[in-house]
């Protein structure tokens, strides 16, 4: 049987060493699995040169767990959350705040569009009531990057509070808490870190923490009393995901090892590059222009070729190794492929070899979209 590579937006290829530290059973109680916790806490508020500021407090669960958390603990219930849209990440965020009971607004853009900071520093003045920006950094709704440093600027110069939903971004792309002032970012264990799915954590500025008691909606998503646990004995409150915590500690050694976040990135970069130039030589075309693409997923334009139908391609490509991810634009017909995981340059060029294999016994000839009124055609048309 042959494990697929995973050419997705998480959870992701990881490397056999990630995979085998799930080999044992640890103590939930146990010193030696306290102490690992402790060092993955603090490794993650290393990434982001965050020691004199910042706590580092995980939640059991995928991302979208952390996010929820994270808005109920720091976003009072008579605040009010400003949510910057121009994918589905944003707009779940909208939707986390209408269920929870947290009055929210939204500033939306197309999603081949990035965020404009200027809009939001227009938006703030005019909006007292707002207390909280929220930002999604990479939307891997397209995989087009926000300008995190623009935005954090504006919202901390009106003074309120920014959260950033780094989940596909953090460990890949360089974000600084020395330099970007935020209240706190989010991010998961199986996206950039190439960990097992399971895990999600907050980096909270830990004044502010601090003076977040009794704001949660929730009991377990009550990342107040979490960090309180952690504080106290060092333990989590409730069953931890040990086995993923055991993997989460391995790839952030692998991470430290590999170079940390430039290389990281740079890796992706290559991948971004190889990916994107071999789809453009098959006539494939990307929804995005290049100066707004995240190095992270890459959203392509369904190829007009009616002998190009997704189901089959995807299939294709399953059969030879390779799951890709079907688009998640409401406006555009489009198809994903993911350049993060445990992936380098020579996987990228098979998955493009299965992709021109596949592209041959479907009978398609050339992956270009067709134009629409001979123009080119975009999410917003
Ligand atoms: C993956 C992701 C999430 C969280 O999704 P889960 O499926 O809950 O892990 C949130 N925001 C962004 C930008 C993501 O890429």
């Amino acid at each position: 049987m042959t494990i697929p590579l995973l050419l997705t937006p998480g959870p992701l290829t990881t490397s056999d060493t990630v995979k085998g530290a799930m080999q044992r059973d640890w103590g939930s109680r146990d010193e030696e699995f306290i102490a690992m916790n402790q060092k993955v806490r603090d490794r993650l508020v290393d990434v982001v040169h965050g020691e004199d500021t910042l706590v580092c407090v995980p939640i059991q669960g995928s991302g979208t767990f952390a996010i929820e958390a994270t808005i109920g603990t720091l976003v009072a219930r008579d605040a009010k959350l400003l949510v910057l849209v121009n994918g589905a990440y944003g707009t779940r965020m909208a939707t986390i705040c209408a269920t929870i009971g947290r009055e929210v607004t939204t500033l939306k853009w197309a999603e081949d569009e990035a965020v404009d900071p200027a809009a939001v520093d227009r938006y703030l003045a005019d909006d007292p009531d707002v207390t909280h920006v929220a930002l999604v950094h990479c939307e891997t709704t397209t995989g087009i990057l926000n300008p995190l440093d623009a935005v954090a600027e504006v919202v901390a110069r009106r003074n309120r509070l920014l959260i950033v939903d780094a989940m596909s971004t953090f460990g890949a792309l360089e974000i600084d808490a020395r330099v970007t002032p935020f209240a706190a970012v989010v991010a998961s264990s199986n996206k950039c870190l190439e960990g097992a799915p399971g895990v999600g954590f907050a980096l909270i500025n830990r004044a502010l923490l601090a003076d977040c008691a009794g704001n949660a909606h929730s009991l377990s998503l009550d990342l107040y009393d979490q960090w309180l646990g952690f504080e106290k004995n060092a333990q989590w409150r409730f069953t931890p995901p040990t086995h993923v915590i055991a993997a989460f500690s391995q790839a952030l050694k692998e991470h430290a090892g590999e170079g940390g976040v430039l290389a990281r990135g740079q890796r992706y970069r290559e991948n971004h590059r190889i990916l994107v130039d071999g789809m453009e030589a098959m006539g494939f075309r990307c929804l995005l222009e290049r100066t707004l693409q995240a190095p992270i997923i890459v959203t392509f334009l369904m190829p007009g070729d009616p002998q190009f139908v997704f189901g089959d391609f995807y299939d294709h490509l399953a059969r030879k190794g390779f799951l890709i991810y079907p688009g998640k634009l409401t406006t555009a017909d489009s198809f994903r492929v993911g350049c993060i995981g445990h992936l380098g340059p020579a996987q990228m060029h098979d998955a493009l070899g299965a992709i021109r294999e596949s592209l041959d016994q479907m009978g398609v000839t050339n992956g270009a979209p067709t134009p629409v009124s001979g123009d080119v055609v975009t999410a917003s048309d």
